[in-house]
């Protein structure tokens, strides 16, 4: 019998991200965006092996992309969906892996909203929408959170008064969980061991950046926090700043919280410290042009990923490897270059050449002789969204 195919659904506000995926394999049978909807302007755009296309959407809600999408699947599906698994960003403390949705699930996902006012209700809504046009196929949500649920109450916990946790849920969650599992599984697949085995640092550099620890397949501590601010330095986000700036700004220059949470979130990080821009590429040809703001964003940026990364190896018993992944782990040499510079203390040690000429969407390793081991793997969430989804189904049968 032929692989299973799975939809993976990431559904934002105004945007569905979607990919059919066959069971086992790299590569999406069709893959593709709709974006700009609930506005006139609604559009769909989609890339399979005949090449790219768009289609207006009308009246363009997040239903009627649902809707388009279903005689792309029937051309490009040489067989009935097996599942639909959705990305969904937080689980709370209600979710440690992947789960079947129904009413109960839904309402879970519904109480955690608090936790991600921006994302859990679009995610419900891409659910919603899906279920509308697919409602015979299983249909499984899996979250950003869970894989970092197996934290130590040490590693979780924020020193602040135990009512805040205990009544509000104020804890450290961590995001980006489906890519540090994808890219340790891969790792140690890499090293020819079964895919949970290894003590690893993983740090996924894309627009959010997060570390994390993982100890044979468990998250053991990561640089997120309560919400995907806390941490490294991110492309428009500050990651950590003494949590008295709220405080500071408030009082000198009469700033009100979402004022506060703009800078921090949206004006802040690489933007912020360059100037100039959020993307890495820009930076690094300012940086070469002689931009001074782009070469203190980027030395920043590095610096503080590499100390994030040595404050996580306490949370293993010994160092196994450190993988980078995300749009800049796996691009940028410079970044890779500029933070394995503070890492001696680690052991880890970089070959330059091999990291300048590690070819573009490969994994290889990097590391100089004698070094631990460091490896660049692309990560690929939505093929580990479609293999959790039918590990659960197999899992219930
Ligand atoms: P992601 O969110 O994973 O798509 O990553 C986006 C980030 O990756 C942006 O900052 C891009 O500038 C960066 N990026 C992508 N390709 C490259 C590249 N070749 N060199 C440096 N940075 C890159």
């Amino acid at each position: 019998m032929a692989q299973r195919l799975v939809l993976v659904v990431n559904c934002g506000s105004s945007s569905i991200k979607f990919a059919l995926r066959r069971e086992g394999s790299s590569a999406a049978l069709l893959s593709g965006l709709a974006e700009q909807l609930e506005s006139p302007k609604a559009i769909l755009h989609w890339h399979t092996t005949d090449g790219k296309q768009s289609q207006a959407l009308s009246p363009g809600g997040h239903a009627d992309a649902m809707a388009s999408l279903l005689p792309l699947i029937d051309e490009y599906a040489d067989q009935p969906l097996s599942a639909v698994g959705h990305r969904v960003v937080h689980g709370g403390e209600h979710f440690t892996g992947a789960a079947l949705i129904n009413p109960e699930v839904i309402a879970a996902i519904e109480a955690n909203a608090p936790l991600a006012p921006l994302h859990n209700p679009a995610n419900l809504i891409g659910i919603r929408a899906a279920q509308a046009v697919l409602p015979q196929i299983p249909h499984v949500a899996i979250f950003d959170t869970a894989f970092h649920q197996s934290m130590p109450p040490y590693a979780y916990r924020y020193a602040l008064p135990d009512e805040l946790y205990a009544v509000h849920g104020v804890r450290r969650y961590g995001f980006h969980g489906t890519s540090h599992q994808y890219v340790t599984q891969q790792a140690a697949l890499l090293r020819g061991w079964p895919a949970t085995q290894g003590a690893w640092l993983s740090a996924h550099l894309g627009n959010g950046c997060s570390n994390c620890a993982v100890l044979d397949g468990s998250s053991l501590d990561t640089s997120m926090g309560l919400t995907p601010l806390e941490g490294l330095v991110m492309g428009t986000r500050s990651g950590d700043v003494d949590p008295n700036l709220h405080a500071h700004l408030g009082r000198t220059l009469g700033w009100d919280l979402p004022r506060i949470e703009r800078l921090l979130n949206r004006e802040s990080g690489l933007l912020g410290l360059s100037g100039l821009s959020n993307d890495m590429r820009e930076l690094e040809q300012a940086r070469k042009d002689g931009h001074d703001g782009a070469k203190l964003a980027i030395e920043v940026f590095c610096y503080r990923l590499a100390r994030s990364l040595a404050g996580l190896a306490v949370a293993l018993p010994r160092l196994d490897g450190l993988i980078f992944t995300g749009g800049i782990g796996e691009n940028s040499a410079l970044t890779r270059a500029l933070t394995l510079k503070h890492l001696g203390i680690l052991g880890l040690q970089v070959d330059p050449d091999a990291n300048s000429n590690l070819p573009r969407g490969e994994a290889g390793n990097i590391e100089a002789a004698g070094s631990t081991t460091i490896l660049v793997i692309p990560t690929d969430e939505e093929r580990q969204i479609a293999e959790e989804s039918l590990h659960l189904l197999d899992a219930s049968n």
